[in-house]
C-alpha cells in the first residue's frame, strides 16, 4: 500500500483521457482501505477529495483530479449459501464484472447471462443498477456491504436501501462519494427463467441456430450482439452510452409522434414512455452537418454506428468530450424539447 503522486489516469479510464491524479493508491483488503483512509483523514495530511475507481468504464475526467484516487482491487467470489431455488453468491467489488458473469454461467447460476460483457467491476454494478437486453442487476441483487469513508463502519444495504432505478441508486445520488462498496451478494436461480424477449437477442439466437434455450446460449448471443454493435474501448476510447434514454409523459410522446412519426419510444407502466436517445441524437446535428451521428470535433466524436456513444479517437481531452456532449444535449432540447441526462459520471 503506497500513495503515488501525479499519476496519469489514462490506463485507468476506458475513454483513455490523459488526466492526472494528484495522489493514487490501490487497496486489496479492507484493512488496507482503512489504513489509507486513516492516513489521508489525518489532521496533518488531510486529502478531502477521494474517488473510488473500479474499471473506469463509466467515468469522464474533465480535468486533473486534485485528490486521492483509490483503485479497488478487492478479489474473491464465494457461494455463501443455497436454498431450494437459489444460490447466493458473494463477489468482491474488485472482481471484473464479465469474469463474474462467466463464473456464474460455468456453475449454472442463472440470472446474469443477459448482462454479459458489460465492462467494469462488480463494485460499480449497483451504482447505476447496470442493465442491458431486458435485464438489470436489481433483479438478482440480494445485498451489499459498503464502508463509510468518514465513520469507518461497514454497513449492509438491501435492495430497498439501494433505491434502484433506471441507471440509478442511492450511491449515485444522496450517498455519492460516501461509501466504498466492498462486495455484492447476488441471488441466482437454480432453474433459469430465460429472458430472450428482447428483439435483437431473439434474432441472434435464431441466427445461431439455437433450438433449446440455455444461459450459455443467451450469454453468447448477447456477446455476439455487443461485439458487433459497440465500439471496443481498447480500440476507440468510450464509456458506452453517454446519455440515458429519457422518460417523458405518454401524452407528450403522442404529440411528438404526430410531428415525428419515426420517433422511437417504449411504453412504461406509469403512463410514461421511454424515448430512444440514439434516435433523437441522430435526427439533429451541428450547423455544418446533418446529424451528430459520426460527427467529429478534433479527436472527440459521436460514434458512426451508435450515436449514444461518445468517443475519443486518440488525444481528446475530457473537457472536449464534455463540451461536445453539451452541444448534443442543447441541440436535442432545441429540436424536441427533451432534456437528455448523462449516464456517465463526470469528474
Ligand atoms: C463499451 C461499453 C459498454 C457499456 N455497456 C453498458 C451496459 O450495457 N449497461 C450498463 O449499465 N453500463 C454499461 N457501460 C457502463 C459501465 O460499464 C458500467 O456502468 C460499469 O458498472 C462501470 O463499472 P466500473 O468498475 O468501470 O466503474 P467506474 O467507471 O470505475 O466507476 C463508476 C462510478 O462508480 C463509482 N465506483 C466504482 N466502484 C465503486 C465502489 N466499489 N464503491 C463505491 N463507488 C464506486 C466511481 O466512483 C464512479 O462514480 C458500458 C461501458 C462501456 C465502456
Amino acid at each position: 500500500m503506497q500513495i503515488q503522486k501525479n499519476i496519469s489516469l489514462k490506463p485507468y479510464n476506458t475513454f483513455a483521457v490523459n488526466a492526472k491524479a494528484k495522489y493514487f493508491s490501490t487497496f486489496s483488503s479492507v484493512n488496507e482501505l482503512e489504513e489509507l483512509l486513516k492516513t489521508t483523514n489525518d489532521k496533518r495530511r488531510t486529502i478531502n477529495n477521494k474517488l473510488i475507481l473500479g474499471g473506469g468504464s463509466n467515468i469522464l475526467f474533465t480535468k486533473d483530479f486534485d485528490g486521492l484516487v483509490l483503485k479497488n482491487e478487492l478479489k474473491g467470489i464465494e457461494l455463501i449459501k443455497e436454498d431450494e431455488n437459489h444460490y447466493y453468491v458473494k463477489a468482491a467489488a474488485g472482481e471484473n464484472w464479465h469474469e463474474f458473469v462467466m463464473h456464474c454461467i460455468k456453475h449454472n447460476y442463472a440470472g446474469v447471462e443477459n448482462l454479459s460483457l458489460i465492462p467494469g467491476n462488480v463494485g460499480a454494478s449497483p451504482m447505476q443498477n447496470i442493465g442491458a437486453y431486458g435485464a438489470e442487476i436489481k433483479e438478482v441483487f440480494e445485498q451489499l456491504e459498503a464502508y463509510h469513508v468518514h465513520d469507518n463502519k461497514i454497513i449492509t444495504f438491501s435492495a430497498n436501501d439501494c433505491e434502484f432505478g433506471y441507471r440509478e441508486s442511492v450511491f449515485k445520488r444522496k450517498y455519492k462519494d460516501q461509501f466504498v462498496i466492498l462486495n455484492v451478494t447476488f441471488r441466482l436461480r437454480k432453474k433459469p427463467v430465460f429472458n430472450a424477449s428482447y428483439g435483437q437477442v431473439k434474432q441472434e439466437l435464431e441466427k445461431m441456430g439455437v433450438k433449446k434455450l440455455s444461459i450459455q446460449a443467451i450469454s453468447q448471443a448477447v456477446i455476439n450482439i455487443r461485439t458487433s454493435k459497440l465500439p471496443d474501448p481498447k480500440v476507440i476510447g468510450n464509456a458506452g452510452s453517454f446519455f440515458k434514454n429519457p422518460e417523458i409523459n405518454s401524452h407528450e410522446f403522442h404529440e411528438l409522434k404526430r410531428i415525428y412519426p419515426g420517433i422511437v419510444g417504449y411504453p412504461l407502466t406509469n403512463n410514461k414512455t421511454k424515448l430512444a436517445a440514439a434516435w433523437l441524437i441522430e435526427q439533429c446535428g451541428p450547423r455544418d452537418a446533418v446529424s451528430w451521428k459520426g460527427y467529429r470535433e478534433g479527436d472527440a466524436g459521436c460514434h458512426v454506428k451508435q450515436p449514444l456513444v461518445l468517443v475519443n479517437y486518440g488525444n481528446a481531452k475530457g473537457e472536449e468530450i464534455y463540451k461536445l456532449s453539451e452541444k448534443i444535449k442543447d441541440s436535442v432540447y432545441k429540436n424536441f424539447g427533451v432534456t437528455l441526462e448523462r449516464e456517465v459520471n463526470i469528474i
